[in-house]
């Protein structure tokens, strides 16, 4: 059984078609890519999976449960977790803290229980604060745990918010352009991170710009344009797809500001996998 089903969704935004027709899996203990053209309906279903929209009509499934009503603090509390296109760190409170406030969730008691200093409480802020120091050293940001989390630089901070959603001990992570605005350096840092969360158990799905990114680290790659799913298999079947390179190039064509297609960039950029 597959740890995320979609199936049949359709979205509608005052007569735009934003996906149609869509149903894919995420198979347990993969790492899955979604790439698509601008516009191509990334972001809609990212939105319509981790539950901020509804769907208009069809399912989606996690771990076997129909979840396509359910709120997005329903959806995490079963065990999905997500960073956004934009940072969502809170920068005025510390490195460590963003990523406890992640996990206050399991935390006994709340902000009133810290005031009374009860011992069980205490101990379980103990045990967070250590968890918390092994999922900053994971990232490679235990360093700076004291730091403010604002003064960190935003590669960091990107790191920090899957951190943060890492503390939720998510089975399935969704990252929302996790690249972008990175340096190549910050991209193959991340890269191996994002292996080594696969290798704890969890689940990725990644929409992402960066094709040579997703080609290196998905098992497999589905493909939107305009609201459709144009093609889907492993980054090579997907490279080589009549279907998805002329999406890309019409796009391209489009584009007077791009003088390099998403594909070429595929080759000036590589990481190994582990
Ligand atoms: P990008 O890569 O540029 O972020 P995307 O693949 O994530 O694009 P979406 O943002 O999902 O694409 O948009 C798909 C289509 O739905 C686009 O035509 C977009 O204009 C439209 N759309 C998305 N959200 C809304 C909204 N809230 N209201 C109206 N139209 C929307």
């Amino acid at each position: 059984m597959a740890l995320l089903s979609i199936e049949n969704i359709r979205k509608e935004y005052d007569g735009i078609i934003a996906l149609d027709r869509i149903s894919l899996k995420v198979e347990k203990g993969s790492i899955t890519g979604l790439i698509g053209p601008n516009g191509a309906g990334k972001s809609t279903l990212f939105h319509l999976i981790s539950g901020v929209e509804k769907p208009d009509s069809g399912k989606i499934y996690f771990k076997g449960r129909d979840i396509t009503s359910m709120e997005p603090h329903e959806r995490s509390t079963l065990g999905m977790g997500r960073t956004f296109q934009t940072i969502q760190v809170w920068g005025n409170m510390t490195v460590v803290e963003n990523i406890m406030a992640g996990m206050n969730q399991k935390l006994k008691g709340g902000m009133l229980s810290y005031g009374l200093w009860l011992p069980r409480i205490r101990r379980s802020e103990k045990g967070a604060l250590q968890e918390a120091k092994e999922i900053l050293d994971s990232l490679g940001l235990l360093g700076k745990w004291e730091s403010m989390a604002s003064q960190l630089p935003y590669g960091k901070q990107k790191l920090l918010e899957i951190g943060r959603a890492l503390a939720m001990k998510p089975d399935l992570l969704l990252l929302d352009e996790p690249a972008s605005g990175l340096t190549l350096n910050e991209i193959r840092h991340l890269s191996e991170k994002i292996i080594h969360i696969r290798q704890e158990g969890v689940t990725v799905f990644i929409v992402e710009h960066h094709m040579g990114m997703v080609m290196e680290l998905a098992d497999e790659i589905a493909v939107l344009h305009n609201g459709e799913l144009i093609a889907e298999g492993t980054p090579e079947a997907v490279r080589r797809n009549p279907e998805v390179i002329e999406a890309y190039l019409t796009r391209r064509s489009r584009d007077p500001h791009s003088t390099l297609s998403p594909m070429e960039k595929v080759s000036q950029y590589e990481i190994k996998k582990k």
